[in-house]
């Protein structure tokens, strides 16, 4: 029986691995979540987890509680979420934590020969020079979760020969999330729910923010040109609101290659955890008559900054994704907490990407301090 580590276990992505899991007898060798430790505590008696991670020290009481009449080792921190990402007794280690603490247990992952399915995006977008220098090092495995990533990953697996300099460039779709067609000014009263709620897809709060304001497209823009070694130019975005077509290649001799399906996470999650084969899934059919017709534009780069931003700072490259990202997600939290409007986003990573220096990616400590550095950025322009 296959097994895996599941960082992430209480996210949405998490969720939907167990539901993967449960489904085709996959174990959960360890698990971690930030905070849900009921959801952990449930996972561990359902699957006979020998070891989990609470990432928010203040909950590991109540999980020990939870779980007094078990076996279970709890193990806290970012400590215990690398030990747990590099646990070699699994096969493979499922990374959908949300935000930059997922870089650090990716590399734990890597360092220690774990190839990883990879949801946390923050990893590549941060991270890509370091995390894909180590995978290709050590002959490891990254497989994308994310669907446009997944897509891309599903495109090339048909490919025969040199991948590389046969693909000539990636369309990544985007939904255009649920302020498709509003103009920038008509943008700065939207409400927290408003801006929560998403047409297509069911996700986690961060990552539904950054799709309202498209800053998850150019998040992905970053992701794939590390996943593929790609540069920004080769690489179009294209707003399609149906969601049907997850992402495509385009070839050396102009064929177009695309995949599809209902927008259902569980599609790639299984895929990523069963590869290089394909099993039966409980997502549904697609039918492409119910759709009828399927619609591609260009994006409103002015109605979303967050997404131009994003664009520059792919083709700037260096620690220019890990400004764009911390101001991101320093400036999603406080746009959720109620303190800055919807257009303060793109402000503020528009900033702070023309205001902060960028360093050459030499080691994790450079991406960490411009990370560091974005965040500080986004307090000093709101907050003080
Ligand atoms: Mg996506």
């Amino acid at each position: 029986m296959k097994k895996i580590n599941l960082l992430g276990a209480g996210g949405s992505i998490g969720t939907q691995t167990v539901e993967v899991c449960r489904l085709h007898g996959i174990g959960i060798h360890s698990a971690a979540v930030k905070s849900s430790y009921k959801k952990l505590a449930d996972i561990a008696r359902e699957f006979c987890t020998p070891r989990v991670c609470i990432y928010d020290e203040k909950y590991y009481k109540p999980l020990k509680e939870e779980l007094a009449d078990t076996d279970t080792e709890i193990l806290v921190g970012m400590e215990g979420l690398c030990e747990l990402a590099s646990d070699n007794d699994a096969d493979i280690t499922v990374n959908s934590v949300v935000g930059m603490v997922g870089l650090m247990p990716t590399i734990s992952a890597l360092e220690n020969g774990m190839n990883v399915a990879l949801a946390n995006k923050e990893t590549l977008v941060a991270g890509g020079e370091i995390v894909m220098k180590l995978a290709g090092e050590r002959g490891l495995d990254i497989l994308p979760i994310d669907s446009e990533h997944s897509a891309v990953f599903q495109c090339l697996m048909g490919v025969k020969g040199d991948v590389r300099r046969q693909l000539k460039g990636i369309i990544l779709t985007a939904s255009g999330g649920p302020f498709y067609g509003k103009k920038f000014e008509e943008l700065e009263n939207v409400t927290i729910d408003q801006a929560l709620c998403h047409p297509n897809w069911s996700m986690g709060r961060k990552i539904t923010i950054d799709s309202a304001t498209l800053m998850n497209k150019g998040l992905e823009l970053m992701e794939a040109c590390h996943l593929f070694n790609v540069s920004a130019d080769e690489v179009e975005i294209v707003v399609h609101r149906q969601s049907v077509l997850h992402s495509a290649v385009v070839l050396s001799d102009n064929a177009v290659i695309g995949q599809m399906g209902v927008p259902d996470m569980k599609i790639p999650i299984q895929l990523a955890l069963t590869y290089p084969e394909r099993v039966k899934s409980l997502s549904a059919p697609l039918s492409l008559t119910d759709y009828g017709c399927l619609t591609f534009e260009k994006p409103d780069y002015e109605a979303f900054p967050c997404l131009g931003a994003a664009v520059r700072a792919a083709k700037a490259g260096m620690t220019a994704g890990s400004i764009v990202n911390g101001a991101n997600e320093r400036a999603v939290e406080l746009f959720l907490d109620g303190r800055i409007g919807f257009n303060d986003i793109g402000r503020g990573v528009s900033g702070a990407l023309e205001s902060i220096a960028l360093k050459p990616v030499t080691d994790i400590e450079t991406v960490l301090e411009a990370d560091r550095a974005a965040r500080e950025y986004i307090d000093d322009l709101f907050l003080s």
